[in-house]
């Protein structure tokens, strides 16, 4: 019922030239695939013309930020408009913008806000430190972050957002979650947390991703699991064999 997405977060990856020979290599590859939703998440400066290159593919483009601010005197920040006419999705969130940026739940709320006034889809990031996971704090945790990004924003579909639960001692370490813990977060705390806030109609619709080391060789693990609705892919998403082997585990 819930459609697979395969999201990439390149990060702080690839120039300009570098994306577009990596996007030419996924398109008519994603195209032979049936039964899942692609996007990748290029840094800004790759934004304009990657979506010349995908607007007719199968392929979706996310940002990986924008600001909390409508527009003025913001020097160096990208607003939600201004990710919107290139993009239909954006990251909020991400461990490394929480950690190494100061992001709060708080910011992180005005961001979600910003990215639907300007019709974005925010792919939320939520996840445990590893000392928070030591002291038996998941669940706690992740919805106190669901709760405190996502109270007061209106949803008519679900749609119009993505989660991604992230532990961020998973994220870029090798080291991955185990399958069963994560469908059993997603059925026991996150999936119950989106019913709390828009009702089961809509929150059974709305996809949760799995991220944190995903690659080829276990991705099936994850797809396997009926809560999990895909992955946020980070390493794995900057070689076109390795983020399509990726992608072709979800058929
Ligand atoms: C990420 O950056 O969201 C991520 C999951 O990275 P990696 O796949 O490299 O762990």
């Amino acid at each position: 019922m819930r459609l697979p997405l395969i999201a990439g977060n390149w990060k702080m990856n690839m120039t300009e030239t570098e994306g577009i020979s990596l996007v030419r290599v996924l398109i008519p590859r994603v195209r032979a695939l049936p039964g899942v939703e692609v996007l990748v998440c290029p840094p800004f400066t790759a934004l304009s013309q990657l979506h010349k290159l995908l607007i007719s593919s199968p392929i979706q483009l996310g940002a990986q930020n924008i600001s909390e601010h409508e527009a003025g005197a913001y020097t160096g920040e990208i607003s939600a408009r201004m990710a919107a006419e290139f993009c239909s999705h954006v990251i909020l969130g991400h461990s490394e913008r929480r950690a190494y940026h100061a992001e709060s739940d708080r910011s992180i709320h005005h961001k979600i806000q910003m990215a639907r006034t300007a019709g974005l889809v925010p792919i939320l990031c939520v996840g445990e430190s590893l000392e928070e996971r030591d002291a038996g704090q998941v669940s706690s945790v992740l919805s106190r972050q669901l709760r405190r990004a996502l109270e007061g924003i209106p949803l008519s579909g679900p749609q119009e957002l993505v989660i991604a639960y992230e532990p961020v001692w998973a994220i870029g370490t090798g080291r991955s979650a185990d399958p069963e813990d994560i469908s059993e977060l997603v059925a026991n705390v996150i999936r119950p947390s989106l019913v709390g806030l828009w009702g089961e109609n809509i929150s059974q619709g709305i996809r949760v991703l799995y991220g944190g080391s995903v690659n080829p060789g276990n991705a099936m693990s994850f797809f396997s699991q009926p809560e999990i609705d895909g992955a946020l892919v980070g390493g794995a998403s900057l070689e076109a064999e390795k983020f399509l082997s990726v992608i072709e585990k979800t058929q």
